[in-house]
């Protein structure tokens, strides 16, 4: 049952099946990175980078395979994600003006489809790059440590190069992977997938409940408040905004009354703060939501933010904020750390050698410890803090939403 409200909640929902999919395809692709890095490892290392340098075309084989083996359920999730986005802003419209016209939602659908295409294509890419980085990088760092002696026995050549892929595997695939930001921040392609999906559904809804609240001829919206909201979202809340193109949507006898009130209360436009550099009610994580309201509830302001229920909340709610991030915090450490397993594992099954297949399953070990050690912290979390669930799926490197969007983006 999806929450009929516009909240970070409601879209976290609306995503968690399609962050699902595409945390599956990802998490296929690593897994083949690094089973395709260990091919050669046993024959020295030398042997091992002529080999390796091989199999960049192979990496884009596998790539385009593992993504035409889930683009159907990708492409599927997406269409339910859109249409549940589409049923939540009708509700609201409807809920607020009594009414709701119908929105065609195929055009939205189609937009975000064609632009999955686009984000495989980028997919494909940034793992063949990787690939190449991940190989030079083990190399040089294994050529590092050999220059030491002149000599190594095939043994010992085996053990450096598996600790100089160990190291790659964990310190850089993810990221080789993933999305620079302009101000250089690196994120992992699996945390900007979910990001992005979870403020792509927020904007088409808030699309979706414009177009239909403006076709009713209401072009007014009211931002909610918080009494912990982030410092620069602070002026811009519990204020009205009124759509760009107003003078198109409403009766000419509206007009001077309407130009008026604008003028008189200096009420900015929506589109002005949903873009940069505001991102009210648009950038992830944001609480704030606009709801359509008509222009005499406009002008009686402060008793509409109360009748609607959209006025500042207090403490108990910022609290209550801080312990679901902190429960994500642990999520996401369980999810890294069962990936860094999986790795790992994966690694110990190709190699030939007995002293490096041990180490690497110690390391498995170690890795199996961190991941009961942050699942006690979410009990105790959870024991102190009654309102919060367990999500089991969160924690399940197969089966994730993995929120990461939280820790990139400030509240508001
Ligand atoms: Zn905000």
């Amino acid at each position: 049952m999806v929450k009929k409200e516009f909240s970070p909640e409601t879209w976290e929902e609306l995503s968690h099946d399609l962050s699902e999919k595409w945390n599956d395809m990802q998490d296929e692709i690593i897994g083949m990175q690094v089973e395709n890095l260990t091919k050669g490892a046993n024959n020295g290392v030398d042997k091992w980078y002529e080999k390796q340098l091989k199999q960049n075309r192979i990496v884009e084989k596998s790539v385009l395979s593992i993504i035409k083996k889930h683009k159907d359920d990708i492409d599927f999730e997406t269409d339910k994600a859109y249409l549940k986005a589409n049923e939540v802003a009708q509700d609201l419209v409807k809920e607020r003006l009594g009414e709701a016209p119908d929105i065609d939602a195929t055009k939205f659908i189609e937009n975000k489809i064609e632009e999955n295409e686009e984000v495989y294509k980028y997919l494909t890419l940034a793992n063949v790059k990787a690939k190449t980085l991940l190989v030079n990088k083990t190399y040089a760092l294994a050529k590092l440590k050999m220059s030491k002696r002149i000599s190594w026995t095939l043994e010992e050549e085996t053990k450096i190069l598996y600790d100089a892929m160990e190291r790659t595997v964990d310190n850089d695939l993810s990221k080789m992977i993933g999305v620079t930001y302009k101000n250089g921040r690196q994120i992992t392609f699996r945390s900007y997938m979910e990001m992005r999906i979870r403020t792509d559904i927020n904007h088409v809804a808030i699309d979706m409940m414009e177009d239909a609240s403006n076709r009713l001829g209401v072009v007014f919206f009211l931002c909610n408040q918080f009494g912990d909201c982030a410092d620069d979202h602070r002026p811009y809340q519990g204020k009205v905004y009124v759509l760009e193109n107003w003078r198109n949507l409403v009766s000419s006898d509206k007009l001077d009354e309407y130009t008026d009130y604008i003028q008189k209360n200096n009420i900015q436009t929506l589109e002005s703060i949903k873009g940069a550099p505001v991102y009210l009610g648009t950038r992830p994580n944001c609480r704030h939501t606009f709801t359509p309201i008509t222009f005499e509830q406009a002008t009686n302001k402060n008793q509409t933010l109360k009748d609607l229920g959209l006025s500042a909340k207090g403490k108990a709610n910022k609290e209550k904020y801080e312990a679901s991030q902190k429960q994500r915090a642990y999520e996401r450490a369980i999810r890294d750390y069962k990936l860094k397993y999986n790795n790992v594992l994966i690694q110990a099954r190709s190699v030939n050698n007995d002293e490096v297949k041990l180490k690497l399953l110690e390391k498995a070990k170690k890795y199996r410890g961190y991941i009961s050690y942050f699942q006690k912290q979410i009990r105790e979390l959870l024991a102190n803090n009654s309102y919060l669930a367990r999500d089991y799926a969160r924690e399940n490197i197969n089966k994730a939403t993995y929120d990461l969007g939280a820790n990139y983006n400030k509240k508001g």
